[in-house]
C-alpha cells in the first residue's frame, strides 16, 4: 500500500485550514508540553486560569493595536465557524427588527449566508453577482439598498472565486456587515465604518475552530432574550468571550499570529504591500501568458488571497494539478464550483512559495 513518506513542509497552497507562519508553529510546538509560567500545556489549563486570561487578554489586545479597533468596538473568540455567523448574525439584528436586511452577494460564501438570513426575516438582494459567474464585483451604483435597511452585508474577499473588495460598500448610513474570513488582517481595515466584521481563523489568522467577531457596542442592544444563550453576541460579550468554555487552544494561535504580524512582518501596512507584491508576481504571470492562463476575476477586483484561473483545456489543468503535486505545491485544484486552479496565498504563504508557483507556471506554458 502507498504510504505517505513526506516529512519535509511542502509548499502548500490549500484554500482552508491553510498555511501558517513557521515561526508560529515553532513557538507553540515548543510550548506545547508546558506553556511558560502554566507548568502545563495550553491544551490542559483551566479557560479560567491566569495563564489563559493572559492569553485572552493579549489576543483581543493584540488584534486591537494592529487593527486600531476603536473603543466602542467589542471583540469576541467564538466558535462554529463563519457558518454559524450567517445565522448569527439575522438571528441578532434582522429577526423582530421589522425591517429589511440588504445582501451583495459576490460568490458562493454571500450566496450560502442568504439562504440562512432568509430564515430569519426580510432580505433584499441587493445585488447578486451569479449572472456573471462572479467575476467581478458591483460598483455602489448597481447595488439597490432597501429604504429602512437593518444592515448591509457582503464578503470582502470570495474564496471560491477570488474577488476581492479594496474599499467598504455604501451602506446609507446602515450598518456594514462583513464576512471577513478570507481576507481578515490581510491590510488594515477602517473598523469604524463597520457594524459587525467575523472571520473564521482558519484562511488567514489561526486553526479552525476559533471565529473572531469585532462588533460595534449599540448592536449588541439589538440581541433578543428568547435567542439560545450560546446565539446572542449580547450574552458572549457580557461573560467576556467565556459563555462557554472558548476555544482555548485557537486563541492561542490567533494572539501568536497576531504577534507574528506585529512583531516580525511590522503591522497591517507591511502585510497588506507584502500580499500586494506577492499576488502581483503571479497576475503577472497571467497576463503575460497571452491567453494561455485566463484570470477568472476582472483585472480590478482580483483577490490578493486566493489566484483563480483556468487554463485551454481541462486535460491541461489536470495535468497542471499532478505536476505542480510532484514538484511539492499541493492545495492548487480549483473548488469544484468553479474548476481551474486556485492558489489560496494567505498572509503565511512565503514568497519563496509564490516564487516556486511562478517558476513552475512559466515553465509549464513553455512546455505546453
Ligand atoms: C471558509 C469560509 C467560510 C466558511 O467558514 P466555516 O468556518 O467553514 O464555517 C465562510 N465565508 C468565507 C468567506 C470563507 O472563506
Amino acid at each position: 500500500m502507498a504510504t505517505n513518506t513526506l516529512s519535509e513542509r511542502i509548499y502548500n497552497f490549500s484554500a482552508g485550514p491553510a498555511v501558517l507562519p513557521l515561526s508560529v508553529l515553532q513557538q507553540a510546538q515548543a510550548e506545547l508540553l508546558c506553556l511558560p509560567g502554566a507548568g502545563a500545556s495550553i491544551l490542559e489549563i483551566s479557560h479560567r486560569s491566569p495563564a489563559f486570561g493572559e492569553i485572552l487578554a493579549s489576543a483581543e489586545s493584540t488584534l486591537r493595536e494592529i487593527l486600531q479597533i476603536p473603543a466602542n468596538y467589542r471583540v469576541l473568540f467564538l466558535q462554529g465557524g463563519s457558518r454559524l455567523q450567517f445565522s448569527m448574525v439575522p438571528m441578532n439584528l434582522l429577526r423582530d427588527s421589522g425591517k429589511t436586511a440588504d445582501y451583495i452577494v459576490t460568490g458562493s460564501w454571500g450566496s450560502k449566508a442568504v439562504d440562512e438570513a432568509v430564515k430569519e426575516g426580510d432580505v433584499n438582494l441587493a445585488w447578486n453577482g451569479k449572472s456573471d459567474n462572479f467575476n467581478r464585483l458591483p460598483t455602489d451604483d448597481e447595488v439597490n439598498l432597501s429604504d429602512d435597511s437593518a444592515y448591509v452585508y457582503f464578503t470582502s474577499n470570495e474564496t471560491i472565486q477570488g474577488v476581492q473588495y479594496r474599499h467598504e460598500p455604501a451602506t446609507g448610513g446602515a450598518p456594514l456587515i462583513c464576512d471577513a474570513s478570507s481576507d481578515f488582517l490581510c491590510r488594515p481595515l477602517p473598523v469604524d465604518q463597520y457594524g459587525l466584521i467575523y472571520a473564521c481563523a482558519q484562511k488567514n489568522a489561526g486553526p479552525a475552530g476559533v471565529t473572531v467577531v469585532i462588533v460595534r457596542e449599540d448592536l449588541l442592544e439589538h440581541s433578543g432574550d428568547q435567542l439560545p444563550g450560546y446565539l446572542s453576541y449580547k450574552e458572549h460579550d457580557a461573560n467576556g468571550s467565556m459563555y462557554n468554555t472558548p476555544p482555548t487552544f485557537g486563541i492561542y494561535l490567533v494572539d501568536l499570529i497576531a504577534k507574528w504580524i506585529r512583531d516580525e512582518i511590522g503591522g497591517l501596512d507591511k502585510m497588506a504591500e507584502r500580499n500586494a507584491t506577492k499576488s502581483g508576481l503571479l497576475y503577472d504571470v497571467i497576463d503575460q501568458s497571452e491567453g494561455f492562463f485566463t484570470g477568472h476575476a476582472e483585472t480590478a477586483n482580483r483577490s490578493w488571497m486566493n489566484v483563480t484561473f483556468t487554463l485551454p483545456t481541462p486535460e491541461l489543468e489536470k495535468k497542471f494539478v499532478a505536476q505542480t503535486k510532484a514538484n511539492g505545491l499541493d492545495g492548487l485544484k480549483g473548488h469544484r464550483s468553479v474548476g481551474g486552479i486556485r492558489a489560496s496565498i494567505y498572509n503565511a504563504q512565503t514568497p519563496d512559495a509564490i516564487h516556486a508557483l511562478r517558476d513552475f507556471m512559466v515553465d509549464f506554458q513553455k512546455n505546453n
